[in-house]
């Protein structure tokens, strides 16, 4: 008979987290799959348990993946422990759990602490309907088309980011859903230097105008408003107007007022070149 992968959460900072049965579950699995087991033997070490490690990261993960599953195959249980939170949610960790459950190979998830849902929950905007979209694409273009898919977006959204992207991504978050966006950062989340900004995409990006951003972030955001009223073009044109006064290029002021408008950028853009009435 098939062994069984656990997925056991650790926690995204403060080690008061530790749960009884995620420690009772890397006691008891036969081995423990861990993203880096320099981190994870410090977690151990912490718990007073020795258990045989294997590596599952995002540069082994085929191989790894293959020699895990035979060896739940044969009747070993694992334990599959990540950095930091909720194994799979944004690591490989999905791959595992897919090729387990076409295998028949039976998973068990352990609940626990994961920096998304902790997030949500702190920030103040509404928890009803949420999409989590992770870690934006590298690439700037990509980045403002998948942000452009989400200009209609209802629901609170959820991003993962890195403190070097965070200015970059603060410009394109305001350029797509206009300054009055409201936006909770989540910085450090169960840490010492915990922090919860809650403002609107305005004033985010001028919050971090001054001060480099430090430390691990979660930004909520809020989904756009529910069947915007229609809007007046001319109010709409004359903040397009007032926007390229302040310095911003036309194609940013068109897509800023458009977002803030609920309207179509190029129509804007066409308006302020004269071209529509
Ligand atoms: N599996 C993890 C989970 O359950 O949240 C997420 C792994 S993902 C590779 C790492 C990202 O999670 C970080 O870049 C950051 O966006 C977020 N994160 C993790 N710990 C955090 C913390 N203590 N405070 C804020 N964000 C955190």
């Amino acid at each position: 008979m098939a062994g069984t992968l656990y997925l056991v959460p650790t926690p995204i900072g403060n080690l008061g987290d530790i749960s009884r049965r995620m420690a009772e579950m890397m006691e008891q699995a036969d081995f423990i799959a861990a993203e880096d087991t320099r981190v994870t033997v410090k977690l151990l070490n912490h718990l007073d348990i020795k258990k045989p490690m294997v590596t599952y990261h995002r540069h082994n993960c085929e191989q790894a993946g293959a020699a895990i599953l035979s060896r739940l195959q044969a009747g070993e249980s694992c334990a599959l422990v990540t950095d930091a939170g909720t194994p799979a949610i944004s690591d490989p960790g999905e791959d595992l759990v897919a090729l387990c459950a076409a295998a028949g190979v039976p998973v068990v998830a352990v609940p626990g602490p994961c920096a998304l849902i902790t997030a949500l929950s702190v920030s103040g905007l509404p928890t009803a309907r949420f999409t989590f979209e992770g870690f934006l694409p590298m690439n700037k273009k990509n980045r403002r088309a998948h942000l452009d898919s989400l200009r209609q977006e209802q629901r609170t959204m959820i991003f993962y980011e890195a403190p070097h992207k965070l200015t970059d991504t603060l410009d394109d978050l305001l350029a797509v859903f206009g300054g009055e966006r409201r936006i909770s950062l989540c910085r450090e989340l169960t840490k010492l230097h915990e922090e919860v900004l809650r403002t609107t995409l305005e004033g985010a990006v001028a919050h971090y105008a001054g001060q480099e951003p430090r430390g691990e972030y979660v930004l909520v955001v809020e989904g756009a408003p529910e069947a915007a009223e229609e809007a007046d073009p001319d109010e709409a044109l004359r903040r397009v107007l007032a926007l390229r006064e302040g310095g911003m290029s036309l194609k940013d002021a068109a897509a800023q007022a458009a977002a803030e408008f609920g309207m179509k950028k190029r129509r804007l853009y066409d308006m302020a070149l004269g071209k529509e009435p």
